[in-house]
């Protein structure tokens, strides 16, 4: 299923990764980017939202969140299509 360092080519600008370039997981859906290609996404609207979501999936101990528009193409993502409706701190934990 996580194919993230399996990936030859960058998702987005299909940019072929040589032996030791970096690459970075996306925050919004499951991509594996190049640098600028992350650079780039940080840019999109909705990143912030993303950001959000992902940092408090992995507080909740989910590190294999796949992102608030995970299976959505970028960058043409649907915020009311997303898994998760968005946490407005519905939950009363603890
Ligand atoms: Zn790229």
């Amino acid at each position: 299923m996580n194919d993230f360092l399996k990936k030859t080519h960058c998702d987005r600008c299909k940019n072929e990764f040589g032996a030791g370039d970096p690459r970075i997981m996306s925050f919004m859906n499951t991509d594996t980017l190049c640098i600028p290609c992350a650079d780039k996404e940080k840019l999109h609207p909705y990143y912030p939202i993303a950001k959000i979501e992902e940092r408090k999936a992995v507080l909740k101990g989910n590190y294999n969140y796949p992102g608030l528009f995970a299976g959505q193409q970028y960058p043409n993502f649907d915020i009311l299509k997303t898994g998760e409706a968005l946490s407005t701190e519905k939950d009363h934990q603890s």
